[in-house]
């Protein structure tokens, strides 16, 4: 089938060369043109496991095109994936959609048939309504466009096999035809067993947010635990050991420590109580105000542990970040608590030094003011603490007797609770993590 997929970013870039990996003939669109350049020469512009092989497959087999032109896409495309950022509005917590409307109001005039215009963006429930109203406003009479909204659940560092191998897919459609259309786009999931969720579009819209709250609220909870446990000298990771046990609440997500960030999770629940306040159902998503307050109280507390930690004062003192990242595999620092807790500590005038294995231009471009360390060791050399704040394998791989020869003082936080604290202790570290009592 013809496709277009416009925004190639984290979503839209995977999501088109995928699509061609599957068969379809697809053309990537955006307006960065220097996204669109080097994904034409086979060069992902950001770090994500696998996408350059998916990349360079697609690209030599011709079936896999970019461009920077609404009026090629609505010309190539039976069906057009909408894969644009919907940031937080600036001074609001509502959704921004300026990109969202940017595409129906460049690419409605143009379109020359009847066609299937498909949100994956996550968007404020309603929005599918709406863009259909002004789609149908703006296109020629004969376009007839249908809007249909295909929320997507993938996660940076598996985007790839999320994508090919999604746990589930959700339409959200007007008529059988959107369903039908989207059926034989995903024709080979649907064969391998994956199920096909048919709904109407408020109702898919919402079960991309919800999903997003449920997985924020869970690890807010945790952290919440974690601050319990610190008041009552308890131990959060046994625990979450012991909650996971039972099969209704499961261990997964269930990590105490920095929190949550990325260019999702924060945004999309404020997005969420905003829209639900415009409905009248504020008071029911209310509870999610606390899910961000503890998420971001999580960071202040690491940052109050290193002061503690520091003797009451982080001026001129040698601390070491090991990670920028929001999470592993990828090298995005949206909202990151990484680099959060790293420019707050080098605003109480600490010395910081960041590690990160993929993340490290991004963060130098959000954070210019904090200094980086490409080598690990370099990076930890003269540390009189080292923060572990993003769970690359790297760190865990890390051999701590190695480490205490380079830095000043074996001090370390463990802020995801996720290095073995024993190994550390038992090569001379003081280990303190959120939620974790002292050993006795
Ligand atoms: P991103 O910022 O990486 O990518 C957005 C892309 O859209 C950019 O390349 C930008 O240049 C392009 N763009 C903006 N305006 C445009 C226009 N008018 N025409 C063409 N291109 C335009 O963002 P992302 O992380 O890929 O997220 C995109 C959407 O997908 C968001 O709604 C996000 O919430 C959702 N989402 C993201 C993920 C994820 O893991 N990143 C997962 C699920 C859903």
């Amino acid at each position: 089938m013809r496709l277009t997929v416009i925004g190639t970013g984290y979503l839209g870039a995977v999501h088109a060369a995928c699509m061609a990996d599957i068969g379809h003939d697809v053309l990537g669109v955006d307006v960065d043109i220097d996204k669109i350049t080097a994904l034409a020469e086979g060069r992902p512009p950001f770090y994500e496991p696998g996408l350059d092989d998916v990349l360079t497959r697609a690209l030599a087999c011709g079936r896999l095109r970019f461009t920077t032109s609404l009026r090629e896409a609505a010309a190539h495309g039976e069906v057009h994936f909408i894969c644009v950022g919907t940031p937080q509005q600036p001074g609001s917590r509502a959704a921004d959609l300026r990109h969202v409307d940017a595409v129906v109001d460049g690419l409605a005039p143009h379109l020359p048939a009847p066609c299937l215009v498909v949100g994956k963006s996550t968007v404020p429930v309603g929005t599918a309504a709406r863009l259909a109203a002004r789609l149908a406003g703006l296109a020629p009479a004969g376009a007839r466009p249908e809007v249909a909204w295909n929320p997507e659940f993938l996660r940076e560092g598996f985007a790839v096999q999320d994508t090919l191998h999604p746990d589930r897919i959700v339409v959200g459609a007007t008529g059988p035809a959107a369903h039908d259309t989207l059926r034989r786009v995903y024709a080979p999931m649907v064969a391998a067993g994956v199920p096909y969720l048919g709904t109407d579009p408020n109702t898919a819209e919402l079960v991309k947010v919800a999903a997003n709250s449920f997985l924020a609220t869970k690890i807010s909870f945790i952290n919440a635990m974690a601050e319990v446990c610190d008041a009552a000298g308890a131990d959060v990771a046994t625990l979450a050991d012991a909650l996971g046990h039972d099969t209704r609440i499961g261990r997964r997500f269930l990590n105490a420590g920095v929190g949550f960030g990325g260019g999702c999770l924060p945004k999309d629940i404020r997005a969420f109580t905003a829209r639900a306040q415009e409905l009248g159902a504020g008071a029911a998503v209310a509870f999610l105000d606390q899910v961000d307050e503890i998420n971001k109280r999580q960071r202040t507390r690491t940052v109050a542990l290193a002061r503690r930690l520091a003797g009451g004062e982080l001026t001129g003192r040698r601390v070491t970040v090991l990670g920028a990242t929001f999470k592993p595999d990828s090298d995005d620092v949206r909202d990151s608590p990484a680099l959060a807790v790293a420019s707050a500590l080098h605003r109480e005038g600490a010395d910081v030094r960041v590690h990160d294995p993929e993340g490290t231009a991004n963060a130098q471009l959000a954070h210019p003011e904090l200094r980086y360390s490409t080598d690990l060791l370099t990076a930890c050399q003269g540390a009189e603490l080292v923060l572990h704040l993003t769970e690359w394998s790297q760190y865990r791989e890390l051999d701590p007797v190695k480490l205490a020869r380079v830095v000043r003082e074996p001090l370390l936080i463990d802020g995801r609770n996720a290095l073995d604290h024993d190994e550390w202790r038992a090569a001379g570290w003081t280990v303190k993590a959120l939620g974790r009592p002292a050993p006795q």
